[in-house]
C-alpha cells in the first residue's frame, strides 16, 4: 500500500502551504490542491530529516542564473559513521522540495523524449579509487578499464528487473567532453574540460577526492562513501513542474559521486566498501528509490554495547538508510519499490 502526503504547492511563490500524514480524503482539501497548480506527493516512507545545505542553496542560485532548467532537488550519500557502520543523510536546497516525490517522466521531450533513461560514464582518469587482494593485501590504484564494468553491474542490476521493459541505455561518450554539471562547480574538479555537456539522464561521475565531498558537507564529507545528486525541471517561472500530472517533481539529471577516501571492491575483501553494493543502492536513488526499512538495535542487543551483529533491519534491503560492510542484494522488497514506479514506464 502506499500513502500519498500531498503537499499544496502554491503557483506564485511556491511555499508548502499544508502537509497531512493521511491519504487526502477532505474534498475541499482536494479541491484547493487543484485549484492551486500542480499537488506533489511525498515519498511513499518517511525517511531521515533533510538537512537544508547553503552550498545547495547557492548552486540552485547559480543553475537559475545561468537560465538552466535544473534545479538541485536532493543530494543522498552513505556516510561512515566509524566501526564499520554506515548511515545516509539527504540535503536539500531549499524547503520547497522537502520529502517530495520524484519520477523521471516518460517521453519527456526535455530529455529527448525518451521512454525510460539514459547514462554515461565520466571516464576521467584523474581520480582512481583504492582497492585490495581479497586477502586484503597489495592496495593498490584502479583504472577505469577495471571500474567500468563494476559501473556497468549497477546499471544492469536494475536494467535486469523483469517487470518494466523500458529502456536504461547507455550512451557513448566522444573524447574529451565533461558530461556532469557538478565537478565543474565544486573547485573546477573536472580535469578541465571545460563547459559540461549534459548528454544524459545519470551519469556515474566516478570517483572524487575527499575535497569535493567536504565542499558539499563540509568536515563531515570526509566521511561520505557515495553520494547522489537529483536534479529537477523548472518552468521559465522557475517553478518545478508536473508535466504528466503524477503528482511527483519532474527528473531532470541525476550525477553519482564516489570518494577515493575508501578502498573500494567486489572480492569481499576486509576494511573495502563493496563497490557493488555502494554503486548499485546510490543507482536505486538515480531510478527515484528513496530509501526504506527500518533500522534499529533492540535494548538487549544493545546492553553490552553494540557490535554490527546487533543491528537489524525490516526489511533487510538494498535500500536500507544504513549500511554494515558486505553486500546486501537486491531484495523483493527493493524489486517491488523499483517495480512501483518502473512497470507502468513500458
Ligand atoms: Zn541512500
Amino acid at each position: 500500500m502506499k500513502f500519498r502526503t500531498l503537499f499544496t504547492v502554491l503557483a506564485a511563490g511556491v511555499t508548502v502551504a499544508s502537509c497531512t500524514s493521511e491519504p487526502l480524503a477532505d474534498p475541499a482539501s482536494q479541491l484547493q490542491a487543484a485549484r492551486s497548480g500542480p499537488a506533489f506527493a511525498a515519498s511513499a516512507e518517511p525517511e531521515e530529516e533533510p538537512v537544508l545545505s547553503p552550498f545547495l542553496a547557492d548552486l540552485d542560485a547559480r543553475l537559475a542564473a545561468s537560465g538552466s532548467n535544473l534545479r538541485v532537488l536532493r543530494a543522498e550519500f552513505m556516510v561512515d559513521t566509524g566501526a564499520a557502520e554506515f548511515g545516509s543523510q539527504v540535503l536539500i536546497a531549499n524547503n520547497r522540495v522537502r520529502g517530495l516525490a520524484y519520477e523521471w517522466v516518460s517521453g519527456d521531450p526535455r530529455r529527448g523524449g525518451r521512454v525510460g533513461v539514459n547514462y554515461a560514464f565520466d571516464p576521467y582518469q584523474g581520480r582512481e579509487p583504492f582497492t585490495r587482494n581479497p586477502d586484503g593485501s597489495g592496495l593498490r590504484q584502479m583504472p577505469f578499464a577495471e571500474l567500468e564494468p563494476q559501473l556497468e553491474q549497477a546499471m544492469s542490476a536494475w536494467r535486469d528487473r523483469t517487470c518494466s521493459d523500458a529502456p536504461i541505455d547507455r550512451v557513448a561518450l566522444p573524447a574529451g567532453v565533461d558530461p556532469d554539471l557538478l565537478d565543474n562547480l565544486f573547485l573546477g574538479s573536472d580535469g578541465g574540460r571545460g563547459t559540461p555537456v549534459t548528454l544524459s539522464d545519470i551519469v556515474q561521475a566516478g570517483w572524487q577526492l575527499p575535497s569535493f565531498f567536504t565542499a558539499f558537507a563540509g568536515p563531515s564529507g570526509n566521511n561520505i562513501i557515495g553520494v547522489t545528486f537529483s536534479f529537477y525541471f523548472v518552468d521559465g517561472s522557475g517553478n518545478p513542474t508536473d508535466i504528466n500530472g503524477d503528482g511527483r517533481l519532474d527528473t531532470g539529471l541525476a550525477e553519482l559521486y564516489y570518494n577515493t577516501r575508501f578502498a573500494w571492491g567486489n572480492s569481499g575483501a576486509p576494511n573495502v566498501v563493496d563497490t557493488w553494493h555502494i554503486t548499485t543502492h546510490e543507482t536505486g536513488h538515480a531510478v527515484s528509490l528513496a530509501h526504506f526499512g527500518k533500522v534499529f538495535v533492540t535494548k538487549r542487543d544493545a546492553a553490552n554495547g553494540i557490535s554490527i551483529t546487533d543491528i537489524k533491519y525490516a526489511p533487510r534491503a538494498l535500500m536500507n538508510a544504513v549500511y554494515v560492510t558486505g553486500r546486501t542484494p537486491i531484495t523483493g522488497t527493493d524489486n517491488s519499490s523499483f517495480c512501483q514506479v518502473w512497470a507502468s514506464k513500458n
